[in-house]
């Protein structure tokens, strides 16, 4: 039976760090501003969450709601005004945007000290490199909660299902920096259950419900189950948890997985874009 991780636990353990950290600034708050378009009500809860977040760790939090209609350069311009602001420390663009405004364009406009969410070809760059920069949240969520948990990911058969910008293809450099076996898999791989079979970690990043069958997790595998998926109103992983859990060595759930880890990493990279952002106005 798999040790399963509490998310939620696991956040207020980091979030109390955070929070602590803040305080040793003297004063200071670091501020992320959050930017909405449109008004599909689940980006509403995320930006919400997103803030109560940041005023639960210490942390400033401004709103900027823009109607459905707005164009990309409109966009664009309020991106550039936030970069300009010096109280701004971390920018974040809720996804998903209108279907006439290019998120990879708006992406590489927000400033890359302020990108808190590292999709900026430059941390991107950085990421690829191994270099110190502002990485994804949710990648950096699963590998904090694997070492939270000493788990040694150094030399293990990693299993990266999934490879988009934001979850797969950082998850797999970060593993591959770890210095674990990176086998990255998509839509397109063939015989997936095998090569999951031999893994130690899996990771699934696929938006399917329970679609990582248990029968595939070797036992004592770490099973980072990224997906969110909602079957009659409910939120399932891609991962067959009920099985999986029987063999896995360690496995998040859905909901209370990565959820709340992917947040709290959003605080941090606030908090470090602060920091950076405070010692290169030194003189
Ligand atoms: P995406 O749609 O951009 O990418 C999905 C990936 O899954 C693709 O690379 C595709 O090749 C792969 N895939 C699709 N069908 C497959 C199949 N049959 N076999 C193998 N691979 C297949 O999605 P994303 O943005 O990477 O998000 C993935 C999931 O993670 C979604 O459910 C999303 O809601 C969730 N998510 C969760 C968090 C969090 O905080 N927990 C954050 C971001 C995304």
């Amino acid at each position: 039976m798999a040790t399963v991780i509490d998310g939620k636990n696991l956040s207020e353990e980091i979030r109390a760090e955070i929070r602590k950290e803040v305080e040793e600034l003297g004063g200071a708050h670091p501020c992320l501003a959050a930017v909405l378009v449109g008004d599909d009500p689940a980006s509403a809860v995320y930006v919400r969450n997103k803030r109560r977040a940041c005023e639960a760790t210490g942390l400033e939090s401004i709103q900027i709601n823009l109607p459905a209609e707005t164009t990309q350069t409109e966009l664009l311009q309020q991106v550039a005004h936030l970069n300009q602001d010096p109280k701004v420390n971390g920018i974040l663009v809720q996804l998903p945007l209108p279907r006439s405004i290019d998120p990879a364009r708006i992406a590489s406009a927000i400033l890359p000290e302020k990108d808190v969410d590292g999709l900026h070809p430059l941390n991107a760059g950085r990421l690829l490199a191994n270099e110190p920069g502002l990485y994804p949240c949710t990648p950096v969520a699963c590998i904090e909660i694997m070492d939270r948990h000493g788990f040694q990911i150094e030399g293990k058969r990693a299993v990266v299902i999934g490879r988009s910008e934001i979850v797969g293809k950082p998850i797999a450099l970060l593993l591959l920096h770890r210095n674990a076996t990176v086998t990255i898999c998509h839509s397109r791989t063939q015989q997936l259950p095998e090569i999951v079979r031999e893994a130690d970690i899996v990771i699934a990043a696929i938006g399917q419900p329970r679609f990582v069958k248990g029968d595939w997790i070797k036992p004592g595998a770490a099973v980072i189950d990224v997906g969110i998926n909602r079957i009659d109103k409910k939120l399932v992983g891609d991962v067959d948890f009920d099985v999986a859990v029987e063999r896995a060595g360690l496995i998040t759930p859905v909901p209370g997985g990565v959820g709340p880890l992917t947040i709290t990493m959003l605080l941090r990279n606030t908090l470090r874009a602060f920091k950076q952002q405070s010692e290169s106005r030194k003189p």
